[in-house]
């Protein structure tokens, strides 16, 4: 999976500019599904038949955070404004992805004085992209205002554990396509890869309202609280399996999505941790509200560093979330 989780994440494809990746997901994806659509926002929407049974909904968002710029100097140094929640202090000393070039975070400051207080209380007026170009013109020319950028940062295999940008949520693209391609469904699966859930959980407000799923289970990526002085109110741990939603500060899991994924895991021996998120949320939020409302829930992948250019995950978690969802997908008799 490794290989797949590499193409995934490196893929430019911030949030309103999905089109890259849902290129590859398709191509990965074509010879083991019945059809697919795309829908009006660029939601691409998959599905395979299964022997019987009910409508099961895997949903992952496909969109990365990323950087608009927004204006540009007369010696060419370019302003940019988040595209999601992307922070000022992991954007500096960063690189930045233009589709055309490069370029390198840099602060403000005239004095040692001011640097530190820009440091100290750093926003996105203290920082500019700088990609090596001495005019307005030229850079006009490479990065016109409006141009969408994304952090350019190498995959890292460290053996068991991945780092990348963007395996939020291209890790719950990953564990979805490998769904697809590994399960024979009892039930109908159906396989959202949504777009703009950075910017307001945008592509899935609508992706359910055809399909009307018996249960929807987002696939994201959640916090952890196993590093020095990790937070001492969650118990995340990244191996230790992937995590079964309770809430968020969006949504709370419906109990029966989670008894269900608990007593499947128990039932085969999948190793799982229980999650309560802190602070954000999943596309189960919106999938909840479909229509005339979606049982939903969540699964997670502890993952360290999240919304930084080195997002890290534990492959364990990856493989024991495909064989969760896998079963979850081929075990007969109702779903709930
Ligand atoms: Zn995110």
């Amino acid at each position: 999976m490794k290989d797949l989780i590499k193409k995934l994440t490196q893929t430019y494809s911030p949030s309103g500019r999905e089109n890259e990746i849902r290129k590859i997901i398709l191509e990965e994806v074509k010879d083991f599904i019945d059809g697919y659509e795309i829908d009006k926002l660029g939601n691409l929407i998959v599905w395979k038949k299964g022997r019987g049974g009910e409508k099961l909904l895997l949903d992952a968002h496909m969109d990365e955070i990323g950087v608009v710029a927004t204006y540009i100097d007369d010696r060419g140094f370019i302003r940019i404004e988040p595209v999601g929640g992307i922070s000022p202090y992991n954007l500096l000393g960063s690189t930045i992805f233009f589709p055309n070039v490069k370029g390198i975070v840099g602060i403000e400051g005239e004095t040692q004085e001011e640097l530190v207080k820009n440091v100290r209380e750093l926003n996105f007026d203290k920082i500019f992209v700088d990609i090596g170009v001495k005019d307005r013109e030229k850079t006009e020319e490479l990065v016109p205002p409006g141009t969408f950028g994304v952090y350019y940062a190498p995959f890292i295999d460290l053996g068991e554990r991945v780092v990348s940008k963007a395996m939020d949520d291209r890790i719950g693209c990953a564990i979805i396509i490998e769904v697809l391609k590994r399960t024979k469904p009892y039930h109908n699966l159906y396989a959202t890869f949504s777009v703009q859930e950075e910017v307001g959980l945008v592509g899935a407000s609508t992706v359910a309202f055809n399909i009307r799923p018996d249960v929807a289970i987002a696939v994201d990526v959640t916090s952890y609280s196993d590093t020095p002085k990790g937070n001492k109110r969650m118990s995340l741990v990244l191996g230790k399996g992937p995590a079964i939603k309770i809430k968020d500060s969006a949504s709370i899991s419906d109990r029966r999505v989670v008894d269900k994924l608990r007593n499947l895991a128990e039932k085969k021996n999948i190793p799982y941790q229980i999650e309560i998120l802190l602070r954000g949320g999943t596309n189960a939020a919106v999938l909840q509200t479909t229509g005339e409302g979606i049982v939903s829930g969540t699964l997670s992948i502890p993952t360290r560093y999240v919304h930084s250019p080195h997002e890290m995950v534990d492959l364990n978690d990856v493989e024991n979330a495909v064989k969760l969802l896998v079963s979850l997908a081929e075990e007969e008799g109702k779903l709930l």
